[in-house]
């Protein structure tokens, strides 16, 4: 893995290449290296491999993203990482498999290899037949520190996997296979209808093999002819910072292998927020409801708020009415994919006591007609007019 080349000059594209100059560098390289052309030829396959890869990161926001920032060993979730990290469709152990390079990226060759299949051995006919497993979709919970931080997630889950005793073909061996009689190994049968306009051809999957061209002669004892089984795996992944709730990530290849071999399916994973103790989340924004002591709101002090990393302390003046918003920068939450941030706003209030012994009473009675304990008009005015969100003459357009 330490000798992986930078994807950039595998693709021969600047750092700053467009998504564009990415797409048709890559273009170059996969028909420069095509199987096609390079019948037998080992090292053109690794190039074109090499090619899917960087492709598959840098063809991807989020990827690149990633790539930009940690280059190709990012630790135990590496790129390259023995296959765990799954969020970069599965590469690490074995990397991609040609069949995976056409599922994936087969469109970008157009018509120029026979609709992005192996054309050679099989001329103009219809495209690949590729199996695709089921995707996965699963729940999992973060906290506000987690979409804080973004938080690397490792997960037992339940699915179906490719039995190793026959490759996940379902043939016993992964050999015991023979030519589909119906369609004669193309996979493919094509009818002729008399139309008004004359013969007319037509091409459909084959339903004998399902389009795979080739039957089970004998099948796998152990799977009983499936090519699958169930199993729990370990499946590791990011989930990056500045998530929300119900926002569904694409882990490319971690879903269900499908019956008789082919491409897996995908994991979804679907975010939900976990309610916080002390914080509520608007946005990126966090609001946090202070209660404040009188005392202190007339003579000013300091006040605690809790923030995602740690206490804070608050400045608090003299005079600062219940109502008033106090921001602080950027102690909210980032923005996905940005270095941008919230700001965490302290929304205060003034605690009145609901219980007074008899001293406390007397104390509070004392000041019942002082004269700069009792607001006037004109203050009361002030102050509302300073407080944007509570009801007065402005905001309700009188
Ligand atoms: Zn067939
Ligand atoms: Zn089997």
């Amino acid at each position: 893995m330490a000798d992986k080349r930078d994807y950039y000059e595998v693709l021969g594209v600047a750092k700053n290449a467009t998504a564009d100059e990415i797409k048709k560098a890559y273009r170059k390289k996969a028909i420069q290296y095509h199987p096609d052309r390079n019948p037998g030829d080992k090292d053109a396959e690794e190039k074109f491999k090499e090619a899917a890869e960087a492709y598959d990161v840098l063809s991807d926001a989020d990827k690149r993203a990633r790539y930009d920032q940690f280059g190709h060993s990012m630790g135990p979730q590496g790129f390259g990482g023995g296959g765990s990290y799954g969020g970069f469709g599965g590469f690490g152990a074995g990397g991609f498999s040609m069949e995976d390079i056409f599922a994936q990226f087969g469109d970008i060759f157009g018509g120029r290899f026979g609709g992005g299949g192996f054309s050679g051995a099989t001329g103009g006919r219809p495209r690949q037949h590729v199996n695709k497993g089921t995707d996965l979709r699963i729940t999992v919970k973060v906290t506000l520190k987690d979409i804080m931080n973004g938080v690397d997630k490792k997960l037992k889950i339940p699915k179906l996997v490719a039995d190793p005793a026959c490759k996940g073909t379902g043939a016993k061996d992964g050999t015991a296979f023979g030519t589909c009689p119906r369609c004669h190994g193309s996979g493919y049968i094509s009818t002729v209808q008399q139309t008004i306009m004359g013969p007319m051809e037509s091409h459909s999957v084959c339903p004998e093999c399902n389009g795979e061209g080739k039957i089970i002669t004998e099948q796998c004892p152990h799977c009983h002819g499936e090519g699958v089984e169930k199993k729990e795996e370990i499946v590791s992944f990011h989930i990056p910072a500045g998530v929300e709730n119900d926002m569904v990530l694409t882990i490319r290849g971690q879903g269900n292998a499908p019956r008789h071999g082919g491409v897996n399916g995908d994991l979804l994973i679907v975010i939900q927020e976990e309610k916080d103790a002390d914080l509520i989340r608007e946005g990126n924004d966090l609001i946090y409801n202070l209660m404040l002591d009188f005392p202190t709101a007339a003579l000013g002090g300091n006040a605690e708020v809790p923030t995602i990393e740690g206490k804070a302390r608050l400045k608090i003046a003299a005079g600062t009415q219940p109502g008033k918003v106090l921001r602080l920068r950027g102690k909210g939450l980032p923005k996905m994919n940005s270095n941008a941030k919230g700001d965490l706003l302290v929304n205060v209030m003034v605690y009145v006591p609901e219980q007074l012994s008899d001293a406390e009473k007397a104390a509070i009675e004392s000041l019942k007609d002082a004269p700069n304990v009792v607001p006037t008009q004109s203050t009361s005015q002030r102050i509302f007019s300073r407080l944007r969100h509570i009801f007065n003459k402005e905001n309700r357009g009188e």
